[in-house]
């Protein structure tokens, strides 16, 4: 079977066709600027040359219509008729409390994902359009939701609840969701297969670590806690995310500052992070170039990044009361061997020690810890779409 994976954003949509059999990836692509001017679609399909149509997509649904349409073409397409797409999975950011794991997407689906649209503005209300749009030109065509959140709602209470008035819970739902459920969730899977040791009998801390970042302790195969909370804003420094910050800073700014909820809420996403440190960038290779050119805000802002990743591995240790294995991801994760060597120099108490010529080798997983490291550390390259497609096929095998 052949699975259309999408992730929509709300002007974008990436894609990718994967046979569900052998994870082959038979095309990928992204629709840009979707009801803007200058919209473009890249198809980069597998063996052939990739393709560029610059033709203005109205919404969605045409935009979704033109990938059918490039999937199908004589030149560029892979595949001979619409039929052979067997399903569509769906990236969804927010599923609230509703969806501990994918579900195969029914009207009251899509009611519930509208009920989170609250909890994600940005991205539920995109990922809806995307599946109306799918609805509308395959509409015989099953359709699986794969949730950013799903993964950790096996988080307990004492992990998710806050420490406020137990009625704001109640009446507004305000707990920890966590997010990069479907990267956590694929890397220690992954992991546990390099340990060659079952995933329900292992500890595994995984590291997703891109422009935006989060921490997950994974045991036995389940998320208990995350560092991301209510939002992806809390926990770890991120490009321009502050992460954790003492709440009473938020009020006392927005007095002295006189800022509305809004700009405050600017401040701390997207003028903060790395980039609110050092003032030079929040792509981190910038940052990193600043730093080497003797840039004292730059190595500090680094300092700080690795200093965060490194307590709450401390934390997630102390949470599964031991720690067989910690993996690296994402952008950062998978290619700055310099930060994950800064992050491992403050864990020398776990016994983490890494093999420095693995961990200046890139493009595929591996395991960086040195023959005598306690904990096994490892680089896994993330694959969210191959994971919404094995859960598409999963369960429409069922
Ligand atoms: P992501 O959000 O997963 O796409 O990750 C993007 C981030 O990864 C960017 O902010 C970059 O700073 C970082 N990144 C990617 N490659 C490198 C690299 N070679 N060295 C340092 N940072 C990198």
């Amino acid at each position: 079977m052949k699975i259309l994976v999408l992730n929509c954003g709300s002007s974008s949509l990436k894609y990718q066709l994967i046979d569900g059999d052998t994870e082959a990836v038979l095309a990928k692509g992204l629709c840009e600027r979707i009801g803007i001017e200058g919209s473009r679609l890249k198809h980069q399909p597998a063996g052939k040359e990739d393709y560029v149509c610059e033709e203005y997509m109205e919404d969605h649904t045409v935009a979704v219509q033109m990938v059918i349409d490039a999937l199908l073409d004589t030149e560029h397409g892979v595949i001979k008729s619409v039929k052979e797409i067997g399903a569509v999975g769906h990236r969804v950011v927010h599923g609230g409390e509703y969806f501990a794991s994918s579900v195969i997407i029914t009207e009251e689906v899509k009611e519930a994902i509208r009920k989170c649209c609250d909890l994600a503005p940005l991205h539920n209300p995109a990922n809806l359009i995307g599946i109306d749009a799918c609805e509308k030109i395959m509409p015989n065509v099953p359709q699986v939701g794969v949730f950013d959140t799903a993964f950790h709602q096996t988080m307990p209470e004492r992990a998710y609840l806050y420490a406020l008035p137990y009625e704001y819970y109640e009446k507004y739902k305000i707990r920890r969701y966590g997010f990069h459920g479907t990267s956590h969730k694929y890397v220690a899977q992954e992991c546990a297969k390099m340990m060659n040791r079952p995933i329900e009998e292992s500890k595994i801390i995984t590291c997703h670590l891109g422009n935006g970042g989060s921490i997950c302790a994974v045991r036995n195969g389940k998320s208990i806690d995350t560092s991301m909370g209510f939002t992806p804003l809390e926990g770890l420094v991120m490009g321009t995310r502050s992460g954790d910050v003492d709440a009473a800073v938020v009020t006392y700014l927005m007095q002295k500052e006189n800022l509305t909820p809004s700009e405050m809420d600017t401040i701390l996403n997207k003028k903060s992070g790395v980039l609110g440190i050092s003032g030079v960038s929040s792509d981190f290779r910038d940052v990193q170039s600043a730093g080497s050119e003797g840039n004292d805000r730059a190595n500090t802002a680094l300092d700080i990044f690795a200093y965060k990743v490194a307590k709450y591995i401390g934390e997630y240790a102390a949470a599964m009361n031991g720690v067989d294995a910690i993996v690296f991801t994402a952008g950062l994760g998978e290619n700055s061997g310099v930060i994950r060597r800064a992050i491992c120099d403050y864990l020398g108490f776990l016994g983490v020690h890494i093999d420095s010529y693995n961990n200046s080798l890139r493009g595929k997983a591996m395991e960086i810890s040195a023959p005598d490291s306690r904990i096994r550390v490892y680089v896994i390259p993330t694959n969210e779409e191959l994971m919404i497609a094995r859960d598409t096929k999963e369960l429409l095998d069922k």
